[in-house]
């Protein structure tokens, strides 16, 4: 039975990877200090003896210690919502760079092989698009999302010296807009905030003119991916993601839809340094890993509202 870490293993993403190497056999230790996920995501998961999951409250900022074996490292510690790491900035820095430090020490004392959570943020606003692998990104370093992308590019370098200098197994799978059940309903992030909206009968906040682009994966696609990377060879990142694009305003039109509300949409300033596209190149996941997505947005919304609607204290669109 593969023994395996996953850090951020309560959040939204942790939580499914949970599920998902439960599912494949191996035994999980999920660690997460809960600044921004939360145990009912893995609550399910506690009837298993500890023998097959355990839950770990710790920050791994600090040095990480697991007794035993490990196979695999999972590290997925990080606010990831952008009203969480402009909420949580050192935070984000430390377990971007000191958390990452201390997962690929773990990883090679145990010797173990690590696949961290990368992020398409490592792009900024970028000035190519689709986004390959091989764009370097265009990223500010001191503006208020460098908390974030910055980190996450430190990531990748310390988790590349690892692999070159000690010759540390690394994957670095780069995610990008990821949606499904078990996102935060308060997170701040377009899809929870519209949903959340459009439940309440409110009006929809598109921030800019809505013109910007984005590209959204079904949980489940994304958790398919990232099971491959994991079990491949490929040391260099990979980008794994939807890459059917759609605007905000387009995104926020489709909740609209989709729930049946009759709410409107508002339109507020747009944040500071907020990309104006994002689409991923996926040529690299497709041809290595066999890989690419099958839910397509309607389905996937559908299997989303279900989640949403028992989450958020619903207000019958008529009587708002
Ligand atoms: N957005 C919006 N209204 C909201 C929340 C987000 O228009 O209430 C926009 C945001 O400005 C961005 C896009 O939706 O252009 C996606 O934002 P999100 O926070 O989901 O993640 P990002 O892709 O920026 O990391």
């Amino acid at each position: 039975m593969p023994r395996t870490l996953i850090t951020g293993g309560a959040g939204f993403l942790g939580s499914h990877l949970c599920d998902r190497l439960i599912e494949e056999g191996h035994e999980v230790i999920c660690m997460d200090n809960l600044i921004t996920g939360n145990t009912e995501n893995i609550e399910h998961l506690f009837e298993l003896g500890q023998d097959q999951f355990r839950f770990v409250e710790y920050d791994v900022t600090d040095y990480i210690h697991v007794s035993g074996d490990l196979d695999y490292v999972l590290h997925f510690a990080s606010p990831a919502a952008p009203d969480d790491y402009l909420r949580l900035p050192i935070q984000t820095l430390k377990v971007g760079a000191l958390g990452t430090h201390k997962a690929l020490g773990l990883a090679k004392a145990k010797d173990a092989r690590l696949l961290l959570a990368s992020t398409s943020e490592v792009y900024g606003d970028p000035l190519v698009h689709p986004q390959p692998e091989d764009y370097w990104g265009n990223v500010n370093p001191i503006g208020k999302r460098g908390v974030y992308d910055e980190a996450k590019r430190f990531a990748e370098a310390i988790a590349m010296a690892y692999n070159r200098h000690h010759g540390a197994e690394t994957r670095i799978v780069r995610i990008f807009n990821t949606y499904g059940p078990r996102m935060r309903t308060d997170d701040g992030r377009a899809l929870p905030t519209f949903m959340s909206q459009a439940l309440r009968g409110d009006p929809l906040t598109v921030y800019g003119d809505g013109s910007q682009t984005r590209a959204f994966c079904y949980v489940d696609d994304l958790v398919e991916g990232i099971y491959r990377l994991l079990m491949s060879d490929e040391s260099d990142p990979v980008n794994i993601g939807n890459p059917d694009e759609v605007t905000i305003k387009e995104f926020a039109e489709e909740i609209i839809e989709i729930t049946g509300t009759n709410s409107s949409i508002t339109y507020e300033e747009l944040p500071e340094d907020d990309p104006q596209v994002r689409q991923p190149d996926i040529s690299r996941a497709k041809e290595i890993l066999d890989w690419t997505p099958n839910v397509d947005r309607k389905e996937g919304l559908r299997r989303t509202l279900d989640y949403f609607e028992d989450e958020v204290d619903a207000v019958p669109a008529e009587t708002s």
